[in-house]
């Protein structure tokens, strides 16, 4: 190719804009795991990198509050962490009992039909929790359901569902639980020990704030006994745990499964290292105390939540819009003008609402005020029916008290 020709094509460095997230995730990222993204690439079994898979493990175990030994990140992110659950602990031929009340129930269905079982579905209405009193019904219909599975927070709607009851229920049916913790993880309780919760799995990028593309996930004692003892094999190579346990299982033997994401890997241990210093327990009182003050802005200036006050997540926020406004101008301008970052309605809640996401490090008084000045410039030059000059004083006390 001729000089020229080569000048002519050459392709520049990325140099990607500086955005504040505030949506389902990612969220923004720690400069502290930026800087940890950075360091020096090392052998996925050099002794120095053994021993930071260690720490990581027990940052994990720290983080989902259990003492399963079979904690460990998955090396893909939330959808893999899912369907590890899935291949492993569901065997062709059983039932499943899945709730769904939102997008990600209906992956659930999805993985429990492509593991070659039955999903058996207790729908909700987007917006609201998972009925316990459904779950209760179908597994007396369905005596021979082998596991129940549900999302604890669900993003596409910002509701919660109450993971500890649903969890009793199943097991006085003597059924496994599949929970996805993807968005609650480090931003609202999960206590996998005390719920007694079997699988679980999550994502960095939402309220560990790292980013995307690792998936943690915990299996107690009769999980395992499951995966153990399965008659088909699992159909999937790569999530295999039997197979990855080779790799993450023990410190003293460890082989070559697959090359681990190895700089990636120092960024959710410095992201778990940070939930550490802050602890737990703090991390979700933040999230909390930056909920109402979002809410009392979003409140004062006329926008209304959809999930009723008792089902919401204090981390993703969604709020109705408001009549005759269009969805994608909005978040648009909010990109354009404001480097700001909200998410749109998915599926069912398409062009009806805005998820607000306060995850992880997204979830601080400046990313409050920043987005309820920004929705209200872009709103009242819009035309749309708000209270304007409120929001902010209305926020700002609230992050005060
Ligand atoms: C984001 C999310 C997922 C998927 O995670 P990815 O990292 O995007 O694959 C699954 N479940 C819930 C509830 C989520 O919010």
């Amino acid at each position: 190719m001729a000089k020229a020709d080569r000048q002519a094509m050459t392709t520049l460095s990325f140099n990607p804009p500086v955005r504040t997230l505030m949506g389902p995730g990612p969220s923004d990222v720690h400069p502290r795991i930026l800087g940890a993204l950075s360091r020096p690439t090392i052998g996925h079994l050099d002794p120095a990198f053994v021993g930071m898979m260690e720490e990581t493990k027990a940052l994990l175990q720290y983080a989902f509050q259990t003492r399963n030994e079979l904690t460990m990140p998955v090396s893909a992110p939330g959808s893999a962490g899912m369907e590890t659950c899935f291949v492993n602990l569901v065997e062709p031929g059983e039932k499943v009992i899945v709730c769904q009340n939102g997008v990600f129930g209906g992956r659930m269905k999805e993985n429990v039909e492509r593991c070659g079982a039955t999903p058996i579905m207790v729908e909700d209405a987007w917006g609201r929790a998972v009925d316990p009193q459904k779950v209760e019904d179908a597994l007396k219909a369905n005596p021979d359901a082998r596991v129940v599975a549900f999302v604890h927070a669900e993003t596409s709607t910002g509701a919660q569902s109450d993971a500890e009851t649903l969890v009793q229920i199943a097991h006085r049916h003597d059924c496994l639980t599949i929970v996805d913790a993807v968005t609650s993880l480090g931003g609202t309780p999960v206590k996998v020990d005390e719920w007694e919760i079997d699988a679980i799995y999550s994502g960095t990028q939402k309220c560990l704030s790292c980013t995307p593309g690792i998936s943690p996930v915990s299996f107690n004692e009769q999980a395992q006994e499951k995966i153990r003892n399965r008659d088909h094999k699992v159909q999937s190579w790569f999530l295999d745990l039997n197979l990855v346990m080779g790799y993450w299982g023990s410190s003293q033997q460890r082989t070559y499964h697959h090359t681990a994401p190895v700089n990636a890997l120092y960024g959710l241990h410095e992201a778990l290292v940070m939930l550490q210093e802050e602890g737990v327990e703090n991390a979700w009182a933040r999230h909390r105390k930056n909920h109402v003050a979002l809410k009392a802005g979003l409140e004062a200036m006329g926008l209304s939540f959809i999930v009723p006050e008792s089902e919401r997540l204090p981390q993703l926020n969604a709020v109705s819009i408001p009549e005759g406004i269009d969805d994608a101008t909005v978040r648009r301008r909010l990109l354009d003008e404001f480097n700001l970052e909200i998410g749109a309605g998915l599926g069912a809640l398409a062009g009806k609402v805005w998820r607000i996401g306060l995850m992880g490090h997204s979830s601080r008084a400046e990313n409050i005020l920043l987005c309820i000045a920004a929705l209200e410039t872009v709103l009242g030059d819009m035309g749309a029916p708000i209270q304007t000059g409120v929001a902010l004083a209305a926020a700002e006390k609230s992050l005060q008290s």
